[in-house]
């Protein structure tokens, strides 16, 4: 039985999951955080691989059968509670030395809280976390997967890719079929590898930038000057874009993440 309201589906191809557990390239000395271990299919392959593996299930009925499963591996904790609103460091600091300070995160996520759970792992452009993870390997929704990995000029490069992009790399790993899980969602999937990086040209006011982005990508058919008309006559704007060396016609999605970092370090000088 799968409950719909933690988003259940269980992974049940055997290629995929040595793909997740590939693509997180884990070394003996990692300490592994997994958000949804369900029924510990995931789990069980990480705990070989690992220092220590953290798992944060919301399920009690799960988490009963996964303490009978893995609770005596001396590597492994389970936590039953709500991921977003959980403090981990709190909770682990009185445990053992190996369950502090997680450095990799895999998991098959809930789709439903998605953007939640990147923010908390992330942090966002004007609040990146301060104890980055070394790598997050997810299996998401593709339609999520397939925007946290755009490039500029494409239609799905939006708000979401420049917030995420500004803060890690994001690479597709492989699409994941909707019958890879048992029951199957009604979306198709992909696996997914974020590598927080320093940000080495961070953006003067990184809160003036997340604000652009938002207005800049309100209305997608729009060009950016008309989605910036709040923030600045669009004329000026125009200037300012050829200035940068960028055509005034411009749409959001047209932008990399370096322009934006551009625009909004100018924009900041004209508008204050
Ligand atoms: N990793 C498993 C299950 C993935 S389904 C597999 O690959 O088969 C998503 C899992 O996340 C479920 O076990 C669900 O109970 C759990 N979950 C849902 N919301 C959660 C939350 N807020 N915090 C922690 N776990 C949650």
């Amino acid at each position: 039985m799968t409950k719909k309201r933690f988003a259940q589906h269980w992974l049940r191809s055997d290629k995929i999951l040595d793909r997740i557990v590939k693509s997180a390239e884990l070394l003996p000395d990692d300490r592994v955080l997994e958000i949804g271990p369900g029924t510990g299919i995931l789990t069980r392959q990480l705990l070989p691989l690992a220092r220590s593996v953290v798992s944060v299930e919301i399920d009690r009925d799960l988490c009963r059968n996964l303490v009978k499963k893995l609770g005596n591996l001396e590597n492994f904790v389970l936590l039953e509670g709500d991921f977003l609103n959980l403090d981990l460091p709190t909770i682990l600091a009185p445990m053992s030395d190996i369950f502090h300070r997680q450095n990799k995160v895999v998991a098959n996520i809930p789709y439903n809280i998605t953007g939640p759970i990147l923010e908390k792992l992330l942090g966002m452009i004007a609040s990146p976390n301060p104890q980055p993870y070394e790598s997050i390997v997810l299996l998401i929704q593709k339609e999520v997967a397939d925007r946290l990995c755009a490039q500029p000029d494409s239609k799905t490069f939006g708000a979401l890719s420049v917030r995420v992009q500004y803060l890690a790399n994001c690479e597709l790993i492989c699409p994941v079929p909707a019958k890879a899980f048992y029951p199957p969602p009604k979306v198709e999937s992909a696996v997914v590898r974020l590598t927080p990086r320093a940000i080495e040209n961070p953006a003067k006011d990184p809160k003036f930038l997340d604000r652009i982005v938002r207005q800049g990508f309100a209305n997608k058919r729009k060009m950016l000057r008309n989605n910036l008309k709040d923030t600045i006559d669009s004329d000026r704007l125009s200037e300012i874009l050829e200035q940068l060396e960028i055509d005034p016609q411009v749409r959001a999605e047209n932008l990399s993440v370096a322009n934006w970092i551009s625009l909004s370090d100018r924009l900041l000088e004209t508008v204050q």
